[in-house]
C-alpha cells in the first residue's frame, strides 16, 4: 500500500476507480496538403465525424428521460454534425484550398460561427456555443483522444485533476463523482466550496497527483485524515469500507437536525441561511431547511458561456430564486468575476496579481453597462420578493458611494422606461481588511453587511487562498482575523444594521460558536453544513458561546484557539 497526503477540504471516505481529468484543447495550425493526400484527408474527416456521431448518440441514449434538457442539447449537436452545408464546406476546403482535415474542420466551423455572430437573434446566437462544442468533439475524435468531461461520466469515479475550474465543478455529474483530488487549491478555493456543497469527499493539494495515479486503478480517498491510498491490500480495504460506512451513518444521524428550528438552549433564534451558486432544482429544493439565501454567487451566470446574460435572462433567474425562497430574504451578490474566475465571453485584463486586481466590484466599475444590466434585472426582480443587493470586494467609502450611485442610475433608467421595480436593501461584503477596520463608518452608509471570511483571511494574512503550499499559513482562527470580525459584528449591531457571515467560517463548527459569542445571529453556509451547525446551535446557550468567545479573544494563536474550542465542544458532546 502507498499513501499520499493532501488537504482534506470536504469530509468523507470512498473507494473507487481513478479518472484523470485533462480537458481537451485542440491545437490547430494552417497545414497544406498535396493533391495525392486529398482522399486520405477526406476519409479522416469522415471517420472523425462518424466517431463523434457515435459518441453523441450513445450519450443521448444514456441521458434518456433522466435529463431531457441535456438530451435535447445533444440532439442539436447531432443535427449540426449532420448538416450537409458543413460537410460541403469542409470538403471544399480540403479539395480546393488543400487544407488538411484538421484545419479544414476548424476553418469551416469558425466560418459558420462568424456568420452566426453577426445575427442579432438570441436563439441563433446560442447556437454558437453548440457549434464550438461540436467543433471540439470532431477535432478530438480526429486526434484519437477519448472524451473527458465531468458532466457525462458513465460510471462512479474518483476524479483526479491538476485543478478544476469553477465551470468544471459547476457542470460535474455529482452522482458519478465519488471523490475529488487535485494538485492545487486550498480549503476556501471554489473547488472546495463546491465539493462541500455537493457532499463529495475532496482532498486538494496532493503534489504531482496527475503523475502518481493511473487511470482506472483503485484508490481510497480518506478525506477525514487527508490521505489517498493506492495498491490496497484486502485487509485495509475492509477497514476503509467500515470507515466509509460509519462516516455515512454519522452524517445521516446529523441530518436529523436539518429541519429543526435553530434556537439555542437559552431561546435565541439564530438565522441559518444558504450560500447558493446555481439555480439547479436540487439547490433550490434546499430552501426549506433555511431562513433564506445569505449569499447568491451570481457570477456563475456569466461563466462557461459565449455571451453575457442579458437583463431579461437575469430577471427571470433572480425571480426563480425569489419564488423558490418565497417569503424569505435573498441576498444577491453582484458579479464577483476576476481572481480565479475567468469569462469565456469576454477578454479580461491580464494582471500580475489578479486577486489584488480588477476583481468583483472593481470590474463592475470598469464595465458599467454590464453592472447596470445586472442592477436593473435585480431591481425588477425585487418586485417578486425580498431581494437585497450586496457588493463584493468593497475597499472604501468611495466604493460604497459609487456603487450606490449606479443603483440610483439603474432605478432612473427603469423609471424613464416606465418599467416597474421593487425596493431593495443595499449592503456590502466585508472581505477586505480596510473596510472591516472602518466598519463603524461603513455601517452608516449601508443597510447590511456580510462578512466574507474566505477573502478577509486571505487579504489580512496576505496568503493566497488557492495555494495549497501555504495551507499552514492560511489560519482560519488567526486572532487578527477574529479581531476584525468582532469589530464588524459589534459596529453593525451597535448601528442597528443587519450583519451576517457568508464565508466558510459561518458553516464551520468551531467558527460558528465563536461568531455567535461575538454577537452574530445570521450565519450563511453551504447546504452540507446546515445539519451540523443546527445541531450545535440547538445544543448550546448564548452564554456558553460568549464565554468561549471571550476566552478566544485572550489567546494569541490559531492553533491554541482551535484546540480550546474543540475541547469545549467535545465536553458538550458535540
Ligand atoms: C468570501 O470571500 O468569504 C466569500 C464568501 O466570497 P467568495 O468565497 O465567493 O470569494
Ligand atoms: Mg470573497
Amino acid at each position: 500500500m502507498k499513501s499520499y497526503k493532501g488537504n482534506p477540504v470536504s469530509k468523507g471516505v470512498e473507494i473507487g476507480k481513478v479518472y484523470k481529468y485533462v480537458p481537451y484543447h485542440a491545437s490547430v495550425g494552417e497545414e497544406l496538403i498535396e493533391e495525392a493526400q486529398v482522399a486520405d484527408e477526406l476519409q479522416k474527416y469522415g471517420d472523425a465525424k462518424e466517431k463523434a456521431l457515435h459518441e453523441l448518440n450513445r450519450l443521448k441514449e444514456s441521458m434518456g428521460k433522466s435529463d431531457q434538457d441535456k438530451a435535447a442539447i445533444l440532439g442539436a449537436h447531432i443535427e449540426i454534425l449532420k448538416d450537409p452545408a458543413m460537410d460541403q464546406q469542409i470538403g471544399k476546403f480540403i479539395k480546393k484550398k488543400m487544407y488538411n482535415a484538421k484545419y479544414a474542420i476548424d476553418a469551416s466551423y469558425k466560418m459558420f460561427i462568424g456568420m452566426l455572430e453577426k445575427v442579432q437573434d438570441d436563439l441563433i446566437r446560442e447556437r454558437i456555443a453548440d457549434m464550438k462544442d461540436v467543433r471540439n468533439r470532431t477535432l478530438r475524435c480526429l486526434d484519437g483522444e477519448p472524451e473527458k468531461n465531468l458532466s457525462t461520466l458513465s460510471e462512479p469515479v474518483i476524479v483526479i485533476a491538476k485543478d478544476l475550474l469553477p465551470s468544471d465543478t459547476a457542470s460535474l455529474n455529482r452522482k458519478m463523482v465519488l471523490g475529488i483530488i487535485t494538485e492545487v487549491g486550498g480549503a476556501t478555493s471554489h473547488t472546495a466550496i463546491i465539493a462541500r456543497s455537493y457532499e463529495i469527499p475532496a482532498i486538494l493539494g496532493v503534489k504531482n497527483a496527475m503523475e502518481l495515479f493511473v487511470d482506472g486503478e483503485e484508490v481510497i480517498i480518506d478525506a477525514i485524515a487527508g490521505n489517498v491510498l493506492t495498491q490496497i491490500e484486502e485487509e485495509i480495504r475492509q477497514d476503509y469500507d467500515k470507515k466509509s460506512r460509519i462516516f455515512k451513518e454519522q452524517a445521516l444521524d446529523t441530518k436529523k437536525y436539518l429541519h429543526v428550528e435553530p434556537v439555542t438552549k437559552d431561546g435565541e433564534r439564530i438565522y441559518v441561511n444558504l450560500n447558493i451558486g446555481s439555480t439547479s432544482e436540487e439547490e433550490l429544493e434546499h430552501a426549506v431547511v433555511s431562513d433564506g439565501v445569505g449569499l447568491f454567487r451570481s457570477e456563475f451566470l456569466y461563466m462557461g458561456r459565449d455571451k453575457l446574460p442579458d437583463e431579461e435572462e437575469q430577471y427571470k433567474i433572480y425571480t426563480k430564486v425569489l419564488e423558490a425562497f418565497a417569503g424569505k430574504t435573498v441576498i444577491l451578490r453582484t458579479m464577483d468575476i476576476g481572481g480565479d474566475k475567468k469569462l469565456d465571453c469576454m477578454e479580461l485584463p491580464v494582471e500580475e496579481n489578479p486577486f489584488l486586481g480588477k476583481r468583483a466590484l472593481r470590474l463592475s466599475f470598469a464595465y458599467p453597462d454590464i453592472f447596470l444590466t445586472q442592477l436593473k434585472a435585480a431591481l425588477r426582480a425585487a418586485v417578486n420578493g425580498d431581494l437585497w443587493i450586496m457588493f463584493p470586494m468593497v475597499e472604501s467609502m468611495d466604493d460604497i458611494r459609487r456603487a450606490k450611485q449606479y443603483v440610483e442610475q439603474a432605478k432612473k433608467e427603469l423609471s424613464d422606461a416606465c418599467v416597474p421595480y421593487g425596493s431593495v436593501k443595499i449592503g456590502i461584503m466585508v472581505e477586505i481588511p480596510s473596510i472591516a477596520v472602518i466598519a463603524e463608518q461603513a455601517a452608516k452608509e449601508v443597510d447590511f453587511a456580510s462578512i466574507g471570511t474566505n477573502d478577509l483571511t486571505q487579504y489580512t494574512l496576505a496568503v493566497d487562498r488557492m495555494n495549497p503550499e501555504l495551507g499552514d499559513f492560511y489560519q482560519k482562527y488567526h486572532p487578527a482575523v477574529l479581531k476584525l470580525i468582532r469589530n464588524v459584528i459589534e459596529q453593525f449591531n451597535k448601528a442597528g444594521k443587519h450583519v451576517g457571515v457568508c464565508g466558510e467560517l459561518g458553516g464551520d463548527e468551531l467558527g460558528s460558536v465563536i461568531l455567535m459569542g461575538f454577537g452574530l445571529r445570521q450565519l450563511s453556509m453551504g447546504y452540507a453544513s446546515v445539519a451540523q451547525i443546527k445541531k450545535i446551535i440547538t445544543n448550546i446557550t448564548i452564554e456558553d458561546t460568549k464565554g468561549i468567545a471571550d476566552n478566544v479573544c485572550a489567546m494569541s494563536t490559531s492553533a491554541e484557539i482551535e484546540a480550546y474550542v474543540t475541547g469545549e465542544l467535545k465536553a458538550k458532546g458535540l
